[in-house]
């Protein structure tokens, strides 16, 4: 069966790239001739049946915007049968006959159900700044947000150099150290502390003395917030001071303000050749897959194994970050 209408939703927490996917996905519509319909709230919307009909115009302008037009959420219902069957007559009603996800692994994990339960086409865009999805070198917004982190540590540089302090910057990465570790070196930190690897309490304070002997006067250890020490940046902050009662340490916790702010080129250009690539590949009647970016080509991976892998840390980076601190 040929596809005729495509819907596109935004779902899982928001990142930089995500208009740019659907707008790449609109136009790619347009330029098959397809139709193409916004699900509102990604899951949710489905099952409230907030649709919006979209055309080439209708994406004009938000190429270079944060965030999601089309919002995102989190749906409890979707994952019920019950839910996703509402959500299955919505999308039918309006005509869709395949869907693109833009999101992360809990929403192809949904997009999977919806497809077995009713051999409805999906395809999913990575679009999360953790980069924490296998089958991709690159999710949509990653290299914004380490762009947002290297430019909010070099602030905290110049403030850490004038004061003589250590400072423990946490950035996001529950269970990815993408963003430490790319940020870290990206920033000149002294340590990086990621989910990956376990370096250990008194090897930190070791390399912490190390640091100040070899005449360092100030000190930044960026943080994932999964980082396997165990301890969050104000328990390291105790610790170091308990052993060290002479450091000036401060904490800076990024949050939010990773996820947001205007992507960059390098995002624009990802979400469109992705938006693209979803769109044929649901033409050529391909389904169940995420699409992906691999040694710079555009790639397909199964939904199932995107889910379940892992996506690793390059161990060249963790010997880089070593050197660079000497
Ligand atoms: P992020 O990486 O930013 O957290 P995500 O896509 O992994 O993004 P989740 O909150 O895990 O974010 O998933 C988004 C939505 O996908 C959920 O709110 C839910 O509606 C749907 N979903 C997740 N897991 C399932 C599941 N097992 N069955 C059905 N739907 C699911």
């Amino acid at each position: 069966m040929s596809v005729k209408k495509i819907a596109v939703l935004t779902s899982g927490g928001d990142a930089p790239g995500m208009n740019a996917a659907i707008r790449a996905v609109v136009r790619t519509c347009a330029y098959h001739g397809l139709e193409v319909m916004g699900v509102y709230r990604g899951y949710q919307g489905m099952i409230e049946g907030d649709f919006k009909e979209m055309s080439a115009r209708s994406v004009r302008d938000i190429i270079n915007k944060g965030g999601t037009i089309l919002k995102s959420a989190r749906s409890k219902d979707f994952r019920t049968p019950e839910g996703r069957a509402i959500a299955y007559k919505n999308l039918t009603a309006a005509g869709a006959d395949a869907l693109v996800v833009i999101g992360g692994d809990g929403s192809f994990t949904g997009a999977l159900a919806f497809n077995k339960e009713y051999n409805f086409p999906v395809i999913g865009i990575p679009g999360t700044i953790d980069n924490d999805i296998y089958g991709t070198d690159y999710t949509l917004g990653y290299d914004t947000a380490l762009n947002t982190v290297i430019d909010a540590i070099d602030k905290i540089r110049d403030t850490a150099s004038s004061h003589n302090r250590l400072f423990f910057i946490e950035v996001m990465g529950r269970d990815a150290g993408h963003i430490a570790l790319n940020s870290g070196i990206g920033a000149g930190a002294e340590e990086i502390l990621i989910p990956e690897e376990n370096i250990g309490l008194p090897k930190l304070l070791k390399s912490l003395e190390k640091s100040r002997n070899s005449g360092k006067t100030s000190s930044l250890v960026v943080v994932a917030e999964g980082d396997n020490i165990g301890k969050n940046v104000f328990e390291l902050k105790e610790y170091v001071e308990e052993h060290h009662p002479d450091y000036d340490v401060r904490v800076s916790v990024l949050g939010h303000m990773q996820r947001g702010g205007s992507p960059s080129c390098f995002d624009r250009v990802l979400a469109s050749r992705m938006g693209v690539k979803a769109v044929e590949s649901l033409i050529e009647g391909k389904t169940n897959c995420m699409v992906g970016i691999r040694n710079t080509k555009m790639e397909l991976t199964p939904l199932e194994k995107a889910i379940k892998g892992t996506s690793k840390i390059n161990m060249e980076l963790l010997r880089v970050a070593e050197i660079m601190a000497t």
